[in-house]
């Protein structure tokens, strides 16, 4: 059963099949004994259900395609997303790859991330298909700015260029293979993870170790900024080999490295775009499995991580306005006896009906058309807890538990990174911050005040009392340490637990005094630091620090460009790499 239904034409289709079930249902009951309002539900069923499988007989026999970007039908569905609620459109996909051995220069094009914060234009953009054409984009280039790109996910400048931009799309295979009891996969860079799980699944009934809440990102763009999940180190942690091209040494020739041990491959784990290109990775595999899953609705942080032993793998979500908190408690079943329950069934179609479409599509004209805190707050506080169930226990496949549909509607984040000892300390304080830049209160208990008058930041705070008001649920997670040179949770003998605050917003930057604000108060009190491809105002002074392998990274980065193509104005501000 191949996929066939787009982004765009799933939110249309759930969104018409939800309001006929609503018809069809209401008519039912009007008309008792009459079947009248019967073809409406049956229709919306059936359009809902596609949404959520993603596949429609119809469409196949039409040949039609949505999830292909230059479809007809796909423009159609995204110009109406686009106009109706700012959805999610890849500009990128538009654009044509530069052909290598013409060599001629190319117009500048316009490249637009997933959250559409971040844009740049670079004088050359390549497409290559092999290694050979790498080595001589390289080589070509020795004295620009090179970066790769994957999915363009990535909030953060991380991924931009105005030199050169290579688009790994073409580097997409999948190599599986057995070793004993083991199974082994080598994965081409530009690989999207939601065709690597279904590949490793169907090719020899195994999975990733840890998966993020969604899947369009590709492995190396994943693995460059510590890509995490919950519950698990990142996805960097398990690459064992790494497949790069940089330059050499010596000759200040392009050239491939392979690194699989040492602080080599420990660096190009989390490499942030700066230890090279990376062609392929290679890691070991676990056998698919199952998880079970329960939600828990508690009003107390203590109470939400109370869980966490028995259900490793829990997130938990925290409603503003109503300050409560839905856990999301998971452990992982290893046997393959167990099935799918249909609660599981029923909890997958609920979320993507209410949470994944109905909560968004409220949520957005509230937030950027109406823009009334009295409505968004009556929709937070009353409404959202009941949009989100409180599900009783139920077991489903672990990439369908694990993986939402958060990227149908284009947003941006910032995610911290605390320390587990002061996470408790972290939740409430920014429960306050988010209290005081909304108005609701005038003044942070003197426990708070005495703490941020002594970082210097009380002020700042004050003087933003009643300036943004935030309109969505906060997600904690918990990240296991790493074994990588950079990564978030690297060289950590606890683990961290992360914190996402995110804004639909059209205008992104609304949200930047009060993220700021976040980022600068939990890295003075806590050590918090913040994920490389999320929003990121902190800088080298404060990130420095946080990373005791940072130095040895940037003189690894060195040995293998030493003219510093790699890096950009992100990687140098952040990362302090001077004046490359
Ligand atoms: C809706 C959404 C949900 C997300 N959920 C999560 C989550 O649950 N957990 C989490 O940790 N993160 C999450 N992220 C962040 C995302 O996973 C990271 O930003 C990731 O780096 C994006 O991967 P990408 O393929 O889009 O790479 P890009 O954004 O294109 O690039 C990111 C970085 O990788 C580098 N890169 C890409 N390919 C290569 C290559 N071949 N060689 C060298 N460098 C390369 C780029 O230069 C850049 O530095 C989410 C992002 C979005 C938009």
């Amino acid at each position: 059963m191949k996929k066939n239904i787009g982004t765009e034409e799933r939110i249309f289709r759930s969104l018409v099949g939800s309001a006929l079930i609503v018809i069809g249902f209401t008519w039912l009951r009007r008309r008792k004994g009459r079947t009248a309002g019967l073809d409406p539900a049956v229709l919306g069923a059936i359009l809902t259900g596609t949404a959520i499988t993603k596949f429609c007989p119809l469409n196949a026999l039409l040949g039609i395609d949505t999830r292909r970007k230059r479809h007809p039908f796909t423009r159609v569905y995204q110009a109406l997303g686009g106009i109706i609620f700012s959805s999610h459109r890849q500009d990128l996909l538009a654009m044509e790859g530069e052909a290598i051995k013409g060599k001629k220069p190319a117009e500048p094009q316009r490249v637009t991330n997933f959250g559409k914060n971040v844009r740049f234009s670079p004088m050359h953009f390549y497409t290559p298909k092999n290694e050979s054409e790498i080595l001589a984009i390289l080589n070509m280039h020795s004295k620009y700015k090179i970066r790769a790109i994957g999915s363009l996910h990535a909030w953060s400048e991380v991924a931009a260029s105005d030199d050169v931009t290579i688009d790994m799309r073409h580097f997409a295979q999948v190599q599986v293979e057995r070793k004993e009891d083991e199974v082994w996969a080598t994965v081409g860079a530009g690989c999207r993870l939601e065709d690597l799980i279904h590949t490793l699944h169907k090719q020899a009934g195994v999975t990733l170790p840890t998966v993020p809440a969604v899947t369009e990102q590709t492995i190396a763009g994943t693995i460059s900024t510590a890509t995490h999940g919950s519950g698990m180190p990142s996805m960097s942690h398990f690459i064992e080999e790494a497949r790069v091209a940089a330059y050499d040494s010596q000759t200040g020739e392009a050239r491939i490295y392979d690194w699989s041990e040492g602080p080599e491959l420990r660096a190009a784990r989390c490499g942030v775009g700066c230890t090279g290109v990376i062609l392929s990775v290679r890691f070991r595999c676990v056998p698919s499995y199952s998880i079970e899953q329960s939600v828990a609705r508690v009003s107390t942080i203590d109470e939400a991580l109370a869980s966490e032993s028995e259900y490793p793998l829990q997130q938990t979500i925290l409603i503003p306005y109503a300050w409560e908190y839905f856990v999301y408690q998971r452990r992982p079943i290893h046997d393959k006896q167990v099935s799918t329950s249909w609660m599981a069934y029923l909890f997958r179609a609920h979320w993507f009906v209410v949470v994944d479409v109905l909560f968004h599509t409220t949520l957005l004209p509230l937030v950027n058309v109406v823009g009334s805190r009295r409505l968004i707050r009556w929709f937070l506080r009353d409404v959202t807890p009941l949009m989100l169930w409180a599900a009783p226990p139920h077991t489903d496949d672990s990439a369908e538990v694990l993986v939402l549909e958060h990227e149908l509607f284009s947003h941006l984040e910032m995610e911290l990174f605390v320390p587990a000892r002061h996470i408790r300390e972290a939740v409430k304080l920014l429960t306050k911050v988010m209290s005081l830049f909304a108005g609701d209160i005038k003044r942070v208990p003197p426990q708070w005040e005495d703490q941020l008058e002594s970082i210097g930041m009380l002020e700042e705070l004050y003087r933003n009392r009643d300036t943004y008001f935030h309109h969505y649920p906060i997600l904690v997670r918990r990240i296991m340490p790493d074994d990588t040179l950079i990564s978030m949770t690297s060289e950590s003998e606890e683990p961290y637990y992360s914190i996402s605050v995110f804004t639909y917003y059209r205008d992104r930057s609304k949200i930047y005094p009060m993220a700021n604000f976040l980022a600068f108060s939990m890295n003075r009190l806590y050590g918090a630091g913040l994920h490389w491809g999320k929003h990121f105002p902190l800088n080298n002074a404060e990130i420095e620090p946080l990373y005791p392998r940072l130095k040895e990274f940037r003189e690894l980065c060195t040995r293998v460009d030493p003219n510093g193509v790699f890096r950009n104005s992100f990687t140098r501000r952040v990362l302090g790499f001077g004046e490359y």
